[in-house]
């Protein structure tokens, strides 16, 4: 180990390697510490039967922005996965996201304009802007797909009413009056085929990775020994909660490997109705069309988030934002660079925390993506 570094990065997660990446071809030198005992952070898969087990909850890769998609290409395959996952709701079966089969299935109807007609008058119970989730899925979708498809699954998701729930989280989903069950967007769309490991790995290139160690539990010490601090975990234990916690969810996941070929059919199966405890199954194997004998699969409990738990979704209600924002205040006047999704406290997907790290790469002078 070198006595100084040119960066610390905190955490080993997608944020890191993308800026490790960049630090790396500048000809810095890295230090990156993990509490974890492996790289990654979310995006990190075990393999189990020679299947790719998804850690921490499905990730499937998405973006509209060709920089960031022509960016990971250089380091890994990605396959042609899309995500198209069905909702199991006492036992109904339906296609997400809000599409035409989802419609026809609902309401026993074939045409656009049959689907257009009942969803306008069910629409018709909101007026005025949605002021929160319960408002926005109503006016989106309609009564119908709301109690079925989304009250159930996001109040276990967020352990809270839908009409407390900001209505931002709902707008991710496409609502379409098209036969098409992608579940994104997005121009491009894909899983590694080499797993998110390898990226990650490849990213972080020559970086010196210090697992199984929490940098909060020496700060003065790590920060003394690199010039520049980037800081990928939760913004409030930065901060020993001074101004108090900021609130997250986090996840209970139950994996087993079971001996049947294919269990569900599908790489992810939620379960919308309230009373089933876990939010999706997902069968890891479907997300790289694997053929082995066995099938691995994991059930996703939401669960409230409390310190010793991982914080997985930052809860970006009114409270925790204004809260958020003395936080950021604070961190701007520290001499660290606060990213990603802990530090930023944002809900941000992959493409999302590869672009944050660009922009902050870029920023400092340093190479990104195709200048990389
Ligand atoms: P993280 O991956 O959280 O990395 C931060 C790292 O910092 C962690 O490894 C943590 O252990 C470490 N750390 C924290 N504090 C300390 C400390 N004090 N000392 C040392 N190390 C520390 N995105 C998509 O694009 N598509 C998806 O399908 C998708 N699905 C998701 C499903 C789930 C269940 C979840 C939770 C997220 C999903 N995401 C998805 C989002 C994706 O996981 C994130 O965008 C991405 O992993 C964030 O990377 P990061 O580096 O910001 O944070
Ligand atoms: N959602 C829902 N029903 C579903 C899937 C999603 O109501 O079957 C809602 C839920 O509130 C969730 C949000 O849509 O939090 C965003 O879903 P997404 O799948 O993007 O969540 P993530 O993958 O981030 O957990």
């Amino acid at each position: 180990m070198q006595e100084k570094y040119d960066y610390l990065l905190v955490g080993a997660g997608l944020y890191s390697a993308v800026f490790a990446h960049a630090a790396e071809r500048a000809g810095k030198s890295c230090l990156v510490l993990e509490k974890r005992s492996h790289i990654g952070g979310n995006i990190h898969c075990d393999t189990v039967e020679g299947i790719e087990v998804h850690r921490y909850g499905a990730h499937i890769f998405h973006t509209s922005n060709p920089e960031v998609w022509n960016f990971v290409n250089r380091f890994v395959t990605m396959n042609r996965f899309t995500n198209s996952p069905v909702a199991n709701y006492k036992g109904e079966m339906y296609n997400l996201p809000f599409n035409m089969n989802t419609f026809a299935r609902m309401w026993n109807i074939r045409t656009p304009e049959e689907a257009l007609a009942i969803l306008n008058e069910q629409r018709a119970e909101i007026t005025g802007a949605p002021k929160n989730l319960e408002e926005q899925a109503i006016s989106l979708v309609g009564r119908d797909v709301y109690e079925k498809l989304i009250k159930g699954y996001t109040e276990k998701q967020w352990g809270q009413a839908c009409t407390e729930l900001p209505a931002f989280i709902i707008r991710r989903l496409p609502v379409r009056l098209t036969y098409d069950n992608n579940y994104f967007n997005d121009r491009y769309q894909g899983i590694p085929e080499e797993g998110y490991d390898t990226l990650v790995r490849k990213l972080f290139g020559k970086a010196e990775i210090l697992l199984n160690t929490d940098y909060l539990a020496d700060k003065a010490g790590w920060n003394a020994r690199a010039k520049t601090v980037v800081y990928t975990g939760p913004i409030d234990a930065y901060f020993d909660y001074e101004l108090g916690a900021l609130e997250y969810r986090s996840l209970r996941f139950e994996t087993e490997t079971l001996d049947t070929e294919n269990y569900q059919g599908c790489a992810v199966v939620n379960y919308t109705e309230r009373e089933i405890p876990y939010t999706r199954i997902i069968e890891h194997k479907h997300f790289v069309f694997g053929t082995q004998p066995k099938t691995v699969i994991t059930r996703e409990y939401p669960a409230d988030w409390k310190p010793g738990l991982e914080p997985y979704y930052p809860v970006n209600n009114e409270k925790n934002q204004a809260r958020y924002a003395l936080y950021r205040e604070r961190g701007e006047r520290e001499p660290v660079i606060f990213g990603g999704r802990l530090g930023e406290y944002r809900y941000y997907d992959m493409d999302k925390v590869i672009e944050s790290a660009m922009e902050k790469a870029r920023a400092l002078g340093l190479p990104v993506g195709e200048e990389a």
